[in-house]
């Protein structure tokens, strides 16, 4: 049944008469995702193009995905943020103005661990509160700049420190962390053992913000392009600026202790179209699909196929 279904989709022909093209209500199919991880989709697996590849358009949690275009496949690289409650997802694909596919991904929970901490977390002052607000603003305005359909990075992606180890149990992505007096936050990122050593940009890049705030500490944010972002916290040192073009591997900082934190390390997040992934699963992930083609499914395979 499958098989038969993407026969049928392979006869959907993007760039066609308009109305000639659309997927067919009735058929579905569904794939599985997990809080916190991405999902690598090869367009051409479910339709074919007449036009170039760059023109489809990915929409699922109201969001709007371009595709990579790379080694001759179409990928769209979709994250599934940490807190996106289980269920159901339906997705489209767009040709132009058309829908050319349909389909659903179904998230699933991810067991994350809860880390207790044996102190209480302090209320800020009002000034310290807006302080943080202010600064939390700057950061989502320099991560929705509207620059998706702009692609930058064409290899591989690197870690930004060598042989990296992951600091636990408090480090683990997504964790909660709870207090003594029950306030709960998450982490939404890796804190990775790297003690006043270079960090170096994961890949190609424009840096899109660099500060020393509150509980970032010294940082540096650098988009990718198709809405990916990579975070780097609690420098100690910062040798890059804002709108600097950044090489993959090139060093744009030192490690440290600065903000929030308790110890020398690094922070290390990424963000796709804002949802907060697993910075390692998504490096490990991308690179694998990058390197040769697989299926149309990297991280899981059909629940249901139709
Ligand atoms: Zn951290």
């Amino acid at each position: 049944m499958k098989n038969a279904f993407l026969a049928a989709c392979l006869m959907c022909l993007c760039g066609a008469v308009p109305g000639s093209a659309k997927a067919r209500d009735n058929l579905e199919t569904i794939y599985a995702a997990k809080q916190g991880e991405i999902i690598i989709l090869n367009a051409l697996d479910l339709v074919k193009t007449t036009v170039g590849p760059e023109n489809l358009k990915f929409f699922i949690f109201e969001k709007e995905y371009r595709p990579l275009v790379t080694g001759g496949q179409t990928l769209f690289i979709i994250g599934v943020d940490l807190a996106e409650p289980p269920g159901d997802y339906d997705f489209l694909i767009y040709c132009g103005v058309e829908i050319i596919f349909k389909g659903k991904i179904t998230v699933l929970k991810t067991n994350f661990k809860t880390v207790r901490f044996k102190s209480v977390k302090t209320t800020p002052s009002v000034s310290i509160a807006r302080r943080i607000v202010e600064e939390d603003a700057a950061i989502q305005n320099a991560i929705n700049s509207g620059e998706n359909q702009k692609i930058i990075f064409s290899r591989s992606f690197v870690c930004p420190v060598q042989n990296p180890k992951v600091s636990c149990p408090a480090g683990n992505f997504g964790v909660y962390r709870k207090w003594l007096n029950g306030h709960i936050s998450r982490h939404g990122g890796i804190d990775l053992k790297a003690q006043y050593v270079p960090i170096q940009a994961i890949n190609d890049g424009t840096v899109v913000l660099t500060g020393n705030f509150l509980l970032e500490g010294k940082f540096v944010i650098i988009y990718h392009g198709l809405n990916i972002y990579s975070f780097y916290l609690h420098l100690s040192d910062i040798c890059v600026q804002k709108s600097q073009l950044i090489k993959r591997s090139e060093k744009i900082g030192a490690s440290g202790n600065t903000g929030f934190s308790k110890g020398a390390h690094l922070h290390f997040a990424t963000r796709i179209n804002g949802k907060i992934i697993d910075p390692l699963k998504f490096v490990e992930a991308i690179n694998e699909q990058m390197k040769h083609y697989k299926s149309c499914l990297l991280l899981t395979s059909p629940k249901i196929g139709v």
